[in-house]
């Protein structure tokens, strides 16, 4: 270590010193690397942005706000700059969030034609925006033509006086029929019962069934041959509930299955249960599993980000990301951690902080949460605040790109909408303001393609200076190391480096409108100022 500081501090402690932007402004250029870790974007299309005036988002509308997501110029500043979308389902359903799936192989008219995702892929490959897509296995639709065709031949059996028997009809495997009652079945009012957790609606495939397994392949071939990278997969926990052993198992053929057809697939599984648990799913080979412990109101994210009855502080948040780490890759070498705030099942992550500092608080959020490794997932109309909560059509109101309810692109909402009031600006409104919310996501996403280690890095948490009020995060990549400090409190906080030197910050500020010799970023000798409410990445020697 040098005694010295180097001239390049001095440097740096001029050009930020009463130079609060939000979007940082030096340090690296951009970094593209051609591999599986990006920051993910989740779009519901339904409430997206509507194209054809019928107010329902469609696939048009999306393709329409790419330049919002991701211009394709890597010096521009004007989007937001995310390089990969999840979309929840797009396929032919008779619900409005479609996770019940009446053809797997088509996209729902309400959201527009093959042609349109076509072009939708087109217009993402351009920008550089990988597209995954929500694929239901667990259950199909009642009204897929798979599960009619077996409902009817129980019928004819039923009339022939004969057993169902499979040989007969594939499709009567496809699905867990029973003539006596079990838990977790639902009447098919002719004597016999199905297999139905989440819905009547919703009837729980036979997985392990190997005709079905092709006719699951050749989805995934369909859907590569019209682009995706890759898939997220719904209520894996489910396809045999309360058994977790079938469950990994047969995410290991799925996963198999997958990297044979396209070894660069990007799979993200949807495991909603405690820590622990979860992480074993990583066994199969699937990427990423999401991290549930780090979202919602109660996860290490919102919490670590509360000012006032937190429970948790920036120390457990910087304890657990390396746990977390350490723990995926006990289990794959290659598993990828997929943490978020908030997604369309639970309340919008605005709703979670309250009083003078909620929209600092909610930014630092943000930033904990987009400064994790591996794959950063950001739930539509997050990185403006949107408010959402209670019921699921709540959560998933329509994306508030302007006040004027009827301005072009706006969309209804689910029909069960209600009593949902946005507390933040429009899309249209934070663009122009650069103390926004969506300004300061602008930064933090550029951090993450200026920093790949921000993604890549072994996460070490620096015990010596991380308090309950700064995390203080090392991350290695290859050869090159990183450290983030991030101050989730209202007040200054000064780390002593001792004599440790800084050849390069890059700071952002939750609050760039504060007055004050504490407001801004300093570097002296020997100690490191961080304001309230913000974030640094710094190089050190
Ligand atoms: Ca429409």
């Amino acid at each position: 270590m040098r005694k010295k500081l180097s001239a390049l501090i001095l440097c740096f402690a001029i050009l930020f010193t009463g130079c609060a932007q939000t979007v940082p402004a030096s340090g690296r250029a951009i970094s593209k690397i051609d591999d599986k870790y990006k920051t993910f974007y989740e779009v519901f299309v339904y409430s997206f942005c509507d194209s054809n005036g019928d107010g329902i988002g469609d696939l048009n509308g999306l393709t329409g706000k790419l330049d919002y997501l991701n211009d394709g110029d890597d010096l521009s500043d004007s989007d937001l700059g995310i390089d990969a979308i999840w979309l929840m389902p797009i396929m032919p359903s008779g619900t409005y969030h479609k996770y019940d799936v009446e053809n797997y192989m088509d996209i729902d008219e309400e959201y527009g034609t093959m042609a349109d995702f076509d072009n939708l892929i087109s217009e993402c490959n351009k920008r550089g925006i990988d597209v995954i897509i929500d694929l239901v296995i667990n259950h199909s639709s009642s009204f897929n033509p798979w599960f009619k065709e077996a409902t009817g031949y129980i019928d004819e059996c039923i009339k022939a006086g004969k057993e169902p028997n499979a040989s007969e009809c594939k499709y009567f495997d496809y699905y867990n029929f029973s003539n006596t009652l079990q838990s977790g079945y639902r009447s098919l009012s002719n004597g016999w019962y199905y297999e139905a957790q989440f819905d009547s609606r919703m009837p729980d495939m036979n997985l392990a069934n190997e005709s079905l397994r092709a006719d699951i392949a050749d989805i995934v071939d369909f859907w590569f041959a019209h682009g995706v990278s890759g898939f997220r997969l719904d209520a894996v926990k489910e396809f045999y509930s309360g058994n977790p052993t079938k469950n990994i198992e047969t995410l290991t053929w799925f996963n198999s299955m997958v990297k044979e057809k396209k070894p660069d697939a990007y799979l993200v599984g949807e495991c909603w249960t405690d820590m622990e648990t979860y992480v074993k799913y990583y066994a199969s080979g699937v990427d990423s599993f999401f991290n549930f412990g780090f979202a919602q109101a109660e996860g290490f994210s919102a919490r670590a980000a509360k000012t006032s009855n937190k429970g948790l502080t920036a120390k457990d948040y910087a304890a657990k990301t390396e746990y977390i780490q350490q723990s995926i890759v006990a289990v794959n070498p290659n598993g990828i951690d997929a943490p978020f705030l908030s997604n369309h099942d639970m309340d919008r992550a605005a709703g979670y902080f309250s009083g003078d500092n909620a929209m600092y608080e909610y930014k630092m959020a943000g930033a904990l949460n987009l400064m994790m490794s591996g794959n950063a997932f950001i739930y539509y109309g997050e990185e403006i605040g949107m408010k959402g909560s209670g019921t699921d059509p709540n959560r998933r109101a329509p994306m508030y790109w302007d006040l004027d309810v009827y301005a072009e692109g706006m969309t209804k909402g689910p029909s069960e909408l209600k009593g949902v009031t946005q507390k933040y600006r429009p899309v249209n409104e934070q663009l122009e303001d650069a103390s926004s919310i969506l300004n300061f996501y602008k930064g933090l996403i550029k951090l993450r393609n200026m920093y790949p280690e921000i993604a890549r890095g072994t996460v070490d948490n620096l015990e010596e200076y991380t308090t309950e009020s700064v995390a203080v995060l090392q991350k290695t990549y290859n050869d090159s190391k990183i450290t983030i400090m991030i101050n989730v409190s209202a007040e200054a906080q000064t780390i002593d480096l001792g004599d440790i030197s800084i050849t390069s910050a890059d700071w952002l500020y939750a609050n760039p409108d504060a007055k004050g010799k504490d407001s801004v970023g300093k570097i002296k000798k020997g100690e490191i100022v961080l304001p309230a409410f913000s974030l640094v990445i710094v190089e050190m020697e």
